[in-house]
């Protein structure tokens, strides 16, 4: 075992935070963690994780479950399409691979949904297969324990850091080498601020000794965001309203939400006009998401439409939540009581 290996699996051992997931070797419920982790913060996946291991105790459960079901269940985590895909890849395992959950990296690695970093975790957390992972945390600590300046957003650094980290595993015991790396990265090496006095590589750290903490990772390319504006017609009679799913790709893809008319710019006073009955505007509520800027306002218009669009169903107006919604639209409804 290298000098890392056993710096950050002793350090590890003491300090481990106790979640759910890590008390398991069942594939099936660490892929669930695993899927539900991406893109959020472990204080908010766990309460998911443990519904989603309540509500769907096996992958049969999971697969025999309605897209409805799974992704109300997912409500308020956001990207939706890991719900989707995890649907996707749980009937698969029931119906074509006969309930058995892959047991190697590269059979794991086909489910749809499932990319390196995860076939990395399940393969080595479940089935100790000595597969390195590499995620944020990972690429934040080697940049600065070996103070590499290689982009991490570009192919070249990405092969350099996967092949490092393949280097570094304890191939005897890959499970707790790759639990260790992250929660060093996520505890102790943080992006902001590095606990360096607590930390168990401080004395082989590179970027501690050339003083380059600050500089790593390197990353090269500027994210391009684009700005959407989205405007709610929110009809209110006879105690309904209309709704509409959203049937396209592309962000809450068959969520519900209330209709919709979106403007790249600013809207024009022709579109304007659509709303110009409403009774009560909201503020523009800003969402931002990795590469979309979305100003989002709520128009209520105390009137039956005009002109009903085919995909808009009719339903109670305090029913909406029963509807699996973008989180945006779920806080206005409990920060706007009165309305529903
Ligand atoms: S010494 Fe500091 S910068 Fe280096 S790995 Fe530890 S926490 Fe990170």
């Amino acid at each position: 075992m290298s000098d890392f290996s056993l710096s950050i699996i002793g350090w590890y051992r003491q300090n481990k935070r106790d979640l759910p997931w890590r008390n398991t070797k069942d594939p099936y419920l660490i892929w669930l963690s695993e899927i539900i982790l991406q893109q959020t913060r472990v204080e908010q996946g766990t309460s998911y994780y443990l519904k989603f291991k309540e509500n769907y105790p096996e992958v049969a459960d999971l697969a025999n479950a309605t897209e409805l079901d799974v992704l109300n269940n997912w409500q308020g985590l956001g990207y939706y399409s890991r719900a989707r895909n995890l649907h996707h890849s749980a009937k698969h395992i029931h119906e074509v691979l006969n309930g058995e959950f892959p047991s190697e990296y590269s059979e794991i690695i086909k489910l749809k949904g499932v990319g390196k970093y995860t076939a990395a975790a399940i393969s080595s957390f479940a089935f100790n297969e000595a597969q390195a992972v590499v995620d944020g945390n990972v690429y934040r600590l080697l940049s600065r324990v070996f103070d590499i300046d290689l982009p991490i957003d570009s192919g070249k650094g990405q092969k350099y850091f996967q092949q490092l980290a393949d280097q570094l595993i304890d191939t005897e015991d890959s499970a707790t080498h790759n639990q260790a790396i992250m929660e060093v990265g996520s505890i102790v090496c943080s992006p902001k601020a590095p606990s360096c006095a607590v930390c168990p590589l401080n004395d082989i750290c590179l970027g501690l000794k050339n003083n380059t903490i600050e500089q790593r990772p390197v990353k090269t390319k500027k994210i391009k965001v684009t700005s959407r504006f989205f405007h709610y017609l929110v009809f209110h009679f006879d105690n309904k309203t209309y709704i509409e799913k959203r049937s396209q790709k592309g962000i809450w893809q068959n969520l519900y939400q209330f209709p919709l008319i979106e403007t790249s710019v600013e809207a024009s006073e022709e579109e304007k006009t659509i709303w110009k009955d409403q009774h009560y505007e909201s503020i523009p509520i800003r969402h931002l998401l990795s590469h979309q800027k979305i100003d989002v306002v709520f128009h209520h218009i105390n009137k039956k439409p005009e002109l009903i669009q085919n995909n808009w169903q009719e339903i109670k107006l305090s029913s909406i939540q029963e509807f699996p919604i973008p989180r945006i639209i779920d806080k206005y409804l409990i920060e706007h009581p009165q309305f529903f």
